[in-house]
């Protein structure tokens, strides 16, 4: 049995296992282990009722009725974009745009940015440790607009190169995006640094905090960030949310990213005038119910409090680093020095989907696969992955399971796949 000294949470850990329904279930006979919330994280019931009461008692759409549930509803939908200026340090809230989720956000930023900023030969910096969310939107600008994309290598142990990044950076360079934290490898990088060395040539920085905004606090103020994307989903609130925060002069520079209905200021046949950050940004029926349940999902984790959450998962990532060290068969590849809950390894002699598999029917869900990050799996020479990955709800015998079924796994499988 494992050893090492545990430590208490600095919140009410039954209380909230208990708010989470999924955690009660039982897959073929097992209690359900959820190791993967870096994929999404799961719901807490204040979140799951909040929808649910939203749609029962107040539904309606926003903005564009005056009638009281249509109040009501826009009143609940502009609540939750200050919520989420005060949790993120936002100066505004008209600073904060609604989208779908992290890919929408960088996506919405790369193309509107790019029409009106990106010239040909002008070079965009990212890093070999990206997900795909922010590789894939930089190749379509870059192939659109005859640009360069640069990239800011990783060290073995998954930590940015700086001093290449310096090297990197010159007149050229119109932007850099970078994530706050890897969703593979879990390493926090120093992003204030990073901001700071790009300004100074003029370039305009753009954080994925996907996996960062439910592990650190984020005061996009004193990071003096220009851009900042994270979903919702990753927040313990609901899918189909994200946020896109940006300077409100930077924003005020770009062109709409979808035409439709509530971006408009007025539309002729002819032509079209658009309204100010952020409605010009939100084209459409927005995602409302989700909106409310993002918000409840945000007072549940100031209610907990984001420090004590921290807290947590590095107490549970420590104790699954020491775990897992044990195991001789197991290869980890998050080593940065400033890491979160969040850790990639392989399994010698056991294909990272037989783990998965095995592990999935002894009810312990991990992810496996290339984690939407080809390129950092190139850089350590392997095509698959498994990751485990803590919320705030996960207990020092989450860990104790998992490495007592990785040992049977190693006993049970011999992968034909190496
Ligand atoms: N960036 C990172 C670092 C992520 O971990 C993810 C989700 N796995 C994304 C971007 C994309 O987020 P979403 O799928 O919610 O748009």
């Amino acid at each position: 049995m494992p050893t090492c000294s545990k430590r208490a949470p600095l919140f009410d850990l039954k209380k909230v296992r208990r708010d989470f329904p999924m955690l009660g279930k039982v897959f073929h006979g097992h209690p359900f282990v959820y190791l993967d919330t870096a994929a999404t994280s799961q719901k807490p019931d204040c979140v799951i009722n909040a929808i649910c009461h939203f749609y029962r008692e107040e539904y309606s759409t926003v903005h564009r009725a005056i009638y009281p549930t249509a109040e009501w509803a826009t009143e609940r939908y502009s609540q939750v974009r200050k919520k989420i200026m005060h949790l993120i340090h936002a100066k505004q809230a008209e600073e904060i745009i609604f989208t779908r989720g992290t890919t929408e956000s960088i996506n919405l930023f790369a193309q509107t940015w790019a029409k009106t900023h990106i010239a040909p030969g002008d070079e965009i910096i990212i890093s070999e440790m990206e997900h795909h969310a922010n590789i894939v939107p930089w190749h379509l600008v870059c192939a659109e607009r005859r640009a360069v994309l640069k990239i800011i290598p990783i060290s073995d142990d998954g930590e940015l190169d700086f001093n290449t990044f310096e090297s990197l950076l010159n007149d050229k360079t119109k932007i850099v995006s970078v994530c706050h934290v890897a969703n593979t490898t879990g390493t926090i990088n120093p992003i204030k640094k990073l901001i700071n060395a790009a300004h100074q040539v003029g370039a305009i920085v753009c954080v994925d905090g996907a996996q960062a905004i439910s592990k650190i606090p984020v005061d996009v103020e004193e990071l003096d960030v220009d851009f900042y994307a994270f979903s919702g989903h990753k927040l313990y609130g609901p899918t189909g949310i994200g946020v896109l925060y940006g300077k409100e002069h930077l924003l005020h520079t770009l062109p709409p990213f979808l035409g439709g209905g509530d971006m408009i200021e007025t539309v002729t046949l002819e032509k079209t005038t658009f309204q100010h950050p952020p409605l010009r940004f939100e084209a459409g029926t927005p995602p409302i119910a989700q909106v409310v349940g993002l918000g409840a999902a945000i007072d549940y984790v100031e209610d907990i409090g984001i420090k004590k959450i921290r807290a947590w998962d590095e107490e549970l990532m420590q104790y699954a680093m020491k775990e897992l060290a044990k195991i001789d068969r197991v290869r980890i590849y998050s080593r940065a020095k400033a890491k979160v809950g969040i850790i990639s390894f392989t399994l010698e002699g056991v294909h990272p989907f037989d783990l998965g598999t095995f592990l999935g029917l002894k009810g312990i869900a991990i992810r496996t696969g290339h984690l939407c990050a080809q390129p950092l799996l190139n850089r350590f020479g392997i095509r698959a992955l498994a990751r485990l990955s803590f919320g705030l709800y996960n207990v020092h015998e989450d860990v104790d399971r998992l490495i007592h079924m990785l040992k049977e796994a190693i006993l049970l499988i011999k992968s034909p796949r190496g």
